[in-house]
């Protein structure tokens, strides 16, 4: 097989011929139909995350191990099964749910390999989707398509249900306010998507860039406010109409953080998702005064991948502006992400 692989940080992804695997046990081996390029997939190809202060997080020395083969949206064809697998069969179309666990600790025995200290991620911690073929560890992790488009479904292993997650932190709180979406690339614009799935009253989107403000606003977003303006603060309080009860940060740099938790009522909930970098901007007194609470949200896990299926199946969650490229245009698709030259998403395909 054929994979796009990452040899060196930050060096353009380099094509390699592999002796395709063969599965094993409860492995199944699909041949890659979409795969889609991630803003996280930026990070692992620089090597890094910004940990604000002059600190870094070098994923070398969390065990990433090199080469490897990135992609961790993927959809595909089930091409075999290993002998043990009873409930995938080959020709099936499915999603892969990447964000795999142990198995065995507390949260992955509760369901949530997703924070699984011991990870193996597709494309993360094992190879991923930049390829022709790709294996996967078990069966349960592929969720059957029908014949929804592997293209538009693939991104929501990652983007999907990563938004999705983050709305459900919010509860019921996004069926009878409107919330305010910070960033709007292809998470922001999922977001907007799957908000109106949920059937939530909608969102404010901030993003210092005008043309994805322009692709927010075409998504159904109820307003668009330029974060860098030097009345952003007054613009937001003014489109809510006084503060806001919850704020989703897909970017997650220390100005979006800022701006968010500013902009929270007392009792509201700013859920953190982006991992741009930077150090917490506020002031400890005010995270008590304001009663806020602020959560971390990290990608989903498979029940909330599969419940996100169920709404897509529906044909409730209207699909993101995506661009289709060939898998050989990796390297570049990832240049243009660093410069934010893409408006939704890029997905490969063979
Ligand atoms: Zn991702
Ligand atoms: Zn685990």
């Amino acid at each position: 097989m054929k994979s796009y692989q990452l040899v060196d940080y930050g060096k353009p992804l380099e094509p390699v011929d592999i002796a395709t695997p063969q599965p094993t046990g409860d492995e199944v081996l699909i041949e890659v139909l979409a795969a889609g390029v991630c803003h996280s997939d930026l990070h692992i190809w620089e090597g890094s995350y910004d940990l604000g202060g002059g600190k870094r997080l070098s994923l070398k020395d969390r065990g990433m191990q090199l080469p490897l083969t990135m992609g961790h949206e993927n959809a595909g064809k089930i091409v075999a099964v290993g002998p043990d697998v009873k409930d995938r069969k080959v020709g099936e179309i499915c999603l892969v749910y990447p964000w795999i666990g142990c198995g065995e600790c507390r949260v992955c025995r509760m369901g949530y390999e997703n924070l699984c200290m011991k990870p193996r991620c597709i494309g993360v911690h094992c190879d991923g989707g930049y390829s022709d073929h790709l294996i996967i560890p078990k069966s349960k992790y592929l969720l059957p398509i029908g014949d929804l488009d592997p293209v538009v479904v693939a991104p929501y292993a990652c983007s999907g249900v990563t938004t999705y997650s983050a709305l459900k932190k919010l509860g019921d709180l996004i069926k009878e306010e409107p919330i305010m979406v910070i960033g709007a690339g292809g998470l922001g614009l999922m977001c907007l998507s799957i908000l109106k799935a949920m059937g939530g009253k909608g969102a404010i989107v901030v993003d210092i860039d005008e043309t994805r403000r322009a692709a927010a606003i075409k998504a159904g977003a109820l307003a668009a406010i330029d974060g860098a303006a030097p009345d952003a603060g007054a613009q937001i309080t003014a489109a809510f109409g006084g503060p806001c009860w919850g704020v989703i940060d897909l970017v997650g740099s220390s100005a979006t953080a800022e701006l968010g938790f500013n902009a929270l009522a007392k009792g509201g909930k700013l859920v953190m998702v982006g991992l741009f970098g930077g150090a917490a901007p506020w002031s400890l007194p005010l995270i008590p005064m304001k009663a806020a609470a602020i959560e971390g949200s990290y990608t989903g896990n498979l029940a909330e991948t599969k419940e996100l299926l169920d709404l897509v199946r529906k044909g409730a969650v209207p699909p993101i502006p995506i661009g289709r490229r060939p898998m050989s245009a990796a390297t570049e698709t990832i240049e243009d992400l660093r410069k934010g030259r893409i408006v939704g998403r890029v997905v490969l395909t063979p």
